[in-house]
């Protein structure tokens, strides 16, 4: 089998183990039945914005051509620190996408990646944004009406807690064996008062597991920069990363490199 076509970042479905497919612009091929097989990601050479097709040489921010990463609101400073969100001001680059996504239910989360760290997302997209951080268990702690009320709660946690996942960690699955439930209730002793009645004091641990056939005993990283093929045995799939017997590839960071998958 040969999928030609722009890289774009994995998608999963929420099975146990989870669902991942590899996907070139529309087409998409299903990968857990390739775990254990060798596989061959061939990079053509060719580069194209994800949002306007541009041709462009290098990406921003995981597959933008520089206008892009410049213009779009989902591309904006406020989307990774949301706290600065500047909606209320009227300076938001696109008040649709700032209405569609961002003045929409949030949900402030812990996740076990590695250590356990704080996260926000929106609320329809919980389970797979833990599935994008390779987090075997996920634990809801507080919803809020707006993104930006998401991370100043964030903010006021990561004092105590890690808000990034160690990902060379993650992938070895060297994970800190913590309760969630426990680190849930001593943050919540930290909260102030202004963001105490958007606290969930009985969220539900999520549990997730990933198709994978062994465990990676040192992380080296495949580059489609420096390698125009990327070839090994499919040892397992966690998060964005592909991982082979001969090093992991992160896909997301290659979106909108034109690859063939040959299998
Ligand atoms: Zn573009």
């Amino acid at each position: 089998m040969e999928l030609v076509g722009n890289l774009r970042p994995l998608q999963h479905d929420n099975t146990s183990p989870v669902s991942y497919f590899f996907r070139t612009g529309q087409d998409r091929a299903q990968l857990n039945d390739l775990v254990g097989e060798t596989i061959w990601i061939k990079f053509k050479g060719e580069i194209n914005c994800i949002h306007c097709g541009r041709r462009v040489k290098k990406t921003y921010n995981s597959g933008s051509c520089f206008p892009c990463f410049r213009d779009l609101a989902e591309n904006d400073l406020c989307i990774v620190k949301p706290e600065l969100c500047h909606f209320d001001k009227g300076t938001c680059r696109d008040e649709a996408f700032g209405a569609a996504h961002c003045m929409q239910p949030h949900i402030v989360y812990l996740a076990l990646s590695s250590e356990v760290k704080v996260g926000i997302t929106w609320k329809a997209n919980m389970l797979k944004r833990w599935v994008d951080q390779g987090a075997i268990q996920g634990l809801p702690i507080a919803e809020v009406p707006s993104r930006k009320l998401a991370g100043q709660i964030e903010v006021e946690l990561a004092q105590h807690i890690s808000d990034k996942t160690n990902w060379r960690r993650m992938l070895k699955s060297e994970i800190a064996k913590r309760d969630l439930r426990k680190v849930r209730e001593e943050l919540f002793d930290t909260v102030p008062d202004q963001f105490r009645q958007y606290l969930l004091v009985d969220g539900e641990i999520h549990s997730i597991s990933y198709p994978q056939v062994s465990i990676p005993e040192k992380i080296t990283a495949w580059n489609l920069d420096k390698h125009q093929e990327v070839s090994g045995k499919l040892i397992g799939i966690k998060g964005q990363y592909l991982i082979l017997d001969t090093g992991v590839l992160n896909v997301r960071k290659f979106s909108g490199y034109k690859v063939a998958l040959v299998v």
